[in-house]
């Protein structure tokens, strides 16, 4: 399996990266993905990139740090993007949540260094890792306007939430959508009035990816504990469970889904 999507390049990991790695790898991970928020986690993930054959970095600015980058940002972005296994930009995108640990950033701020990344995407042709919460008008919207320079596969929208509208539109754009460990929870997030499971039914097969944003959203039946990448091998069987398909079919699937989007 793949997990496109974890942090293992935050804090959390300081201590013990190297046994969750291993213990990943020997539950049938063979490949994991580190996602930078800021220029600081972007760098660490090209680090471990470097250190581990099997793991590969996602480099960018997540909009709750949109109000926190300095002058030259981008320069510093351009230049990460080039280096080896560096494999997509990402998080990116809006977020109009308010959490306990961050309010919302200036939607105006969040924009700018959204529009910014997706530029330095396609000068880069790296495809896109889309973070949203409760924005999802105004990320199809900004991503129309990049519409004919952005690659065939364009990329994902990593921790799919919203509802079938929404999900339609993205797979119409050609992304592809990822799911985490909160599959595994009873009944809806906040503000949300579709359930993750119903929109796991409607993604076909080949546009579905397994992330799981570890240290956060731990499946059941670890939640509450810190998120590892070796989890996402309950994704995978939750995901199995709720097409009623086999978990070697979303196995083979997902793994070749997230190959062909970021080349690996
Ligand atoms: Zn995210
Ligand atoms: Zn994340």
């Amino acid at each position: 399996m793949v997990d496109a999507h974890c942090h293992l390049n935050f804090k959390a990991f300081n201590e013990d990266f190297e046994a969750v790695i291993k213990r990943a790898k020997e539950k049938g991970v063979e490949i994991i993905i580190n996602t930078g928020t800021s220029i600081e986690s972007s760098t660490k993930a090209i680090e471990l990139a470097q250190k581990y054959e099997n793991l590969y970095a996602i480099i960018g600015i997540h909009p709750h740090h949109a109000d926190k980058v300095e002058e030259g940002w981008d320069k510093e972005i351009e230049q990460l993007a080039k280096m080896p296994k560096v494999v997509g930009i990402g998080e990116i995108g809006m977020d109009y949540y308010s959490y306990k640990s961050n309010g919302i950033t200036d939607p105006k701020l969040q924009r700018k260094i959204f529009e910014r990344q997706i530029e330095i995407s396609i000068e880069n042709k790296l495809p896109l890792q889309i973070h949203g919460r409760h924005a999802g008008k105004e990320i199809l919207e900004i991503i129309s306007g990049f519409k004919d320079q952005l690659l065939e596969m364009p990329g994902m929208f990593h921790c799919f939430a919203g509802n079938i509208d929404y999900l339609e539109k993205v797979l119409e754009m050609g992304f592809c959508v990822g799911f985490d460990g909160n599959i595994t929870y009873e009944g809806l997030a906040p503000g949300e009035d579709t359930s993750l499971p119903e929109l796991v039914k409607r993604t076909p097969l080949e546009r579905l990816i397994t992330e799981t944003d570890s240290p956060y959203l731990t499946p059941i039946p670890y939640r509450g504990f810190r998120n590892e990448p070796s989890y996402v091998i309950i994704v995978g069987n939750s995901i199995a469970n709720i097409k009623n398909i086999s978990f070697e079919e979303v196995e083979k699937a997902t793994s070749a889904n997230a190959r062909r989007i970021f080349k690996l």
